[in-house]
């Protein structure tokens, strides 16, 4: 039966993480995963999640009731109003639809196949971008995943000429992959008037645009800066699908919690889709799981709460943006060989170094630093104790 079955190579992300694990040094640094830690290197539950897990958890009226297949509805509305914004004209008009999916992943996912489905099969993922975005669209029965150029590496920055003319060349109808904000993994955003000349080729040439947004909040710690480039294609008259992840802004990785979001032109057009989306959630995972959409829900409709974790996601977006600083400064103190301006300009949760694969490899093995073999680092990895350490090993390894 199984005789052609080989092994799948490991994933590269997960795959460092269980070498940093099995690694018995003191002072190795973890710098692979993106997830967040605390300035002690530790796991952080939001306070306003622990408060909302315990009030879900005690409530007499707590069931575990399936979910309807689009979801728990107080969180799917409130997530489209967090990334589209409440007076967006699209919630106005109630020409939308957003339904729960198994974290931003899933979203994606869920995504792909509605677009496979009903409009194209050719998608342009940015160069470089998030590791599963080929194979999600791969298994999703995409014929032809392309790229577009997106950083360049002389710069540090985004290649905004090649992105644009790649962009004019595209055949109608083509499916573009942007992330909303805190681009994984080059840290490197497009500023406001560049997604502006970007949605406008993009409405020239008739393409549609998809959305992957992980980092809402986390990336400049303002929920409204952070979907600015989705509202400013909705506000051009788009339609528009967004994937929406609740596993860093609100730390809930585990419990795989997302949405799916899609901009439509008719409230009829938004019932159809969000019918169309019902069905294939319904033979792929049936009906999402709900422990974390109520945590969501709760706080997004709470004014208190919401403000307690607007609060949070500010900490974190600032204990992120003081790494950067103080990683920065130790490689210019060292007087490390080369540019590191790109440390503070870049945005999120990850910097593109600029490292090799070589001096990846090399800082894993001399220093015990885990970090992928493209040089992307999650500054949440970094803190206060091994900031300094994490900059000594790569003034060494660059030398
Ligand atoms: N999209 C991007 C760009 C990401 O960086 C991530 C997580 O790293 C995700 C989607 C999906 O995250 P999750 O499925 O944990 O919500």
């Amino acid at each position: 039966m199984f005789e052609n079955v080989t092994v799948a190579p490991p994933d590269p992300i997960f795959n460092i993480f269980s070498s940093y694990l099995k690694d018995e040094s003191a002072t190795k640094v973890n710098v692979g995963i993106g997830a967040y830690r605390t300035d002690e290197g530790k796991p952080w539950v939001l306070p306003v999640v622990r408060k909302v897990e315990n009030m879900i958890v005690n409530s007499p009226d707590l069931d575990h009731e399936y979910l309807p297949l689009d979801g728990l509805k107080s969180f799917t509305d409130a997530s489209a109003k967090l990334i589209l914004g409440t007076n967006s004209p699209v919630i106005l008009e109630k020409r939308y639809c957003a339904v729960q999916s198994i974290s931003g992943t899933g979203a994606v996912r869920l995504g792909a196949d509605f677009l496979k489905r009903f409009h194209d099969k050719t998608v342009y993922l940015p160069n470089p971008t998030w590791a599963n975005h080929q194979s999600i669209f791969e298994d999703a029965g995409f014929t032809e995943i392309l790229e577009y150029p997106y950083y360049n590496p002389k710069t540090k920055g985004l290649d905004i000429n090649n992105l644009c003319d790649n962009l004019k060349a595209m055949k109608e109808n083509s499916i573009v992959l942007f992330h909303a904000c805190a681009h994984n993994p080059t840290g490197v955003d497009p500023k406001e008037e560049e997604w502006t000349q970007i949605a406008k080729i993009m409405k020239e040439k008739k393409l549609f645009p998809f959305f992957d947004c992980a980092y809402q909040g986390f990336a400049s710690g303002s929920l409204d800066k952070d979907a600015w480039s989705v509202r400013h294609f909705v506000e051009q008259g788009f339609e528009l699908l967004v994937a929406q992840s609740y596993s860093k802004n609100f730390g809930l990785y585990s419990e795989r919690c997302g949405c799916l979001t899609v901009a439509c032109q008719t409230p009829a057009k938004a019932e159809a889709v969000r019918t169309q989306l019902c069905k294939i959630n319904r033979t792929v995972i049936s009906t999402p799981p709900a422990f974390g959409a109520r945590i969501v829900s709760k706080v997004l409709n709470d004014p208190e709460l919401y403000k307690e974790w607007v609060s949070s996601l500010k900490e974190m977006a600032g204990r992120i943006k003081l790494m950067r600083r103080m990683l920065f400064d130790e490689l210019i103190n060292l007087g490390t060989p080369g540019n590191w301006n790109h440390i503070i300009d870049q945005i999120g949760m990850f910097t593109y170094t600029g490292l090799t694969k070589e001096q990846c490899l090399l800082i894993r093995d001399k220093f015990h630093v885990y970090m992928t073999e493209s040089g992307r680092v999650s500054m949440a990895g970094l803190n206060t104790k091994n900031v300094k350490y994490f900059a000594n090993s790569i003034d060494q390894v660059v030398r």
